[in-house]
């Protein structure tokens, strides 16, 4: 190690552990850049910087969770696996992205990056460019900045009004902590022998419903709607993984809601009461109803939007405080959604809080051009299916595939153009044909060619782009 980075100040132990301290007391640091905040959005804004040039002591993160920036999907994939789970420092941010650097410990050491992990931001002055923050011990940090950058994500919603909503048993998931809790306690209702409910059925609900499943534990869905994820899913395609669901012994109750716990008497959840009065006996039972984002320290002196995130303009400042020098990222940003003519928009998904952190890092870096564009993408994986949405699933769905073999989709159309496209079974070149026809939004000859072509209809529209691309430099 050279000199250089011994003396620099980052000061982050090696794994999960908390992240050794610099200062300690009621110290005064300040640094050219903060970070509030320590998930998706933060490694890759770190990640940023360092591309940019950071110099050691520049930077300082810092995160009320335990762990080091992690790609936080992994938790409801490949985390609970019944065979070679998913490990940190496996996953950390940036894990995935070829030629990019492994965000371990050494890695923000090395940076000269200051990580306080385990360190809750508890009041800001957005004018004053300072904040205070509480981390164990107890400590406590003001810190000032140059220049801020929010990530502070989302929370979870909670239960907890519930009758019984603090018996054991009852997990919710958003930390590599609450991970570790599910393992923990799928292992516990294996040894019961027990049943597993997972309540909600859009994005947690179906991947933990499928990440339990297999450690053959019985596992029954409570949907509020009358079907799988109405808010991203055609009916037909609901109907699609309803069905694979059911293949994995899966059982999905439509059009209820868990309203109690009952405890077992033990001290564990025996039973979710469902609003129709349905019982369902079980010693495990996930939680997953929804986030909002997590923005509690910046009411009244930030701009927030009906949809609860920080409103920002499309250089992702706050509207109302460019001269600030303040970005959001990330599920805590409601930001102009260019493609949607404009619309504010809070994404809770994380190409978006890779994408604006790298957008926001090369703004404050000077070298950022045009407004933030963010190109819709939704992804997910259960059992071994994977489905990935580019694009807006606004107007006509157009179906093409076979569903059978497990590979199928539809173009989203309307006013004769391509605006979206969602699939099952791509591959990676395939994904790539979805992006270009989702950005391009080409016309289209007919729908039946459409419905005909399928995916070859994108791979077709990305190879013409390509080879104009090439044709023009
Ligand atoms: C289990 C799970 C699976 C997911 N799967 C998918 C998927 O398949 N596809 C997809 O597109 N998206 C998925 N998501 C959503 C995606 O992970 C989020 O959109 C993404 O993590 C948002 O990044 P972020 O940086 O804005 O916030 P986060 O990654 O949530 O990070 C927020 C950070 O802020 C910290 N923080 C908050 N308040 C404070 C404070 N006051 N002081 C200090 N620190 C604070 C938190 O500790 C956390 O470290 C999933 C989310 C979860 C929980």
């Amino acid at each position: 190690m050279t000199s250089a980075v011994k003396g620099a100040a980052a000061a982050v132990t090696e794994g999960v552990a908390a992240a050794a301290q610099k200062t300690v007391g009621d110290a005064q640091e300040h640094y050219r850049y903060v970070i509030v905040g320590g998930g998706v959005g933060a490694g890759y804004a770190a990640a940023e910087f360092a591309e940019c040039g950071l110099k050691a002591n520049e930077l300082c993160i810092i995160s009320s969770d335990q762990a080091l920036p992690y790609e936080r999907p992994a938790l409801s994939k490949g985390y609970l696996k019944p065979s070679s789970p998913a490990r940190l420092p496996n996953f950390h941010t940036c894990a995935n992205t070829p030629g990019a650097p492994k965000q371990t410990a050494a890695w923000y050491f090395k940076q000269g990056i200051d990580v306080k992990l385990k360190t809750r931001v508890t009041s800001v002055d957005i004018k004053g460019k300072s904040l205070e923050a509480e981390a164990p011990g107890p400590r406590h940090h003001h810190i000032t900045w140059d220049n801020l950058v929010i990530a502070t994500g989302s929370k979870l919603i909670s239960m907890d009004k519930a009758e019984g909503s603090g018996l054991k048993g009852i997990v919710y998931l958003r930390t590599v902590g609450e991970a570790d809790d599910l393992v923990q306690e799928i292992q516990e209702c294996k040894s019961r022998k027990g049943h597993c409910v997972v309540i909600g059925a859009s994005y947690i609900g179906m991947e933990c419903g499928a990440s339990v499943a297999p450690h053959g534990i019985d596992v029954t869905m409570v949907a509020s709607g009358d079907r799988l994820f109405p808010r991203l899913f055609t009916p037909e395609i609901s109907t699609f993984y309803e069905d694979e669901f059911a293949k994995h012994g899966i059982k999905i109750i439509k059009n209820d809601r868990a309203e109690r716990f009952v405890d077992a008497g033990n001290g564990r959840v025996g039973t979710v009461v469902l609003k129709s009065g349905t019982k369902l006996p079980c010693s495990l039972c996930v939680v997953g109803v929804g986030v909002k984002p997590e923005v509690e320290l910046f009411k009244g002196k930030l701009p927030l939007a009906d949809s609860g995130g920080i409103q920002v303009d499309g250089s992702l400042r706050p509207v109302g405080h460019k001269a600030d020098s303040v970005y959001v990222i990330g599920d805590a940003a409601a930001f102009p959604l260019l493609r949607r003519g404009g619309d504010l928009q809070n994404v809770q998904h994380v190409q978006h809080a890779r994408e604006s952190a790298q957008y926001a890092v090369q703004s404050i870096m000077g070298k950022a051009s045009g407004d933030y564009d963010y190109l819709p993408f939704f992804y997910s994986r259960e059992f071994d299916l994977g489905w990935k949405l580019y694009g807006d699933q606004a107007g006509e769905p157009v179906y093409f595939g076979d569903k059978a073999e497990g590979k199928f989709g539809c173009f989203f159309v309307k006013d004769g153009k391509v605006l979206g496209v969602f699939a099952e079974g791509a591959s990676d070149d395939e994904a790539k044909a979805m992006r270009a026809v989702a950005d391009l939004r080409p016309s289209f000859q007919s729908k039946d060619t459409l419905a005909r072509q399928g995916l070859d209809f994108a791979t077709k529209i990305a190879e013409a782009d390509h080879a104009h691309k090439r044709a023009k430099t």
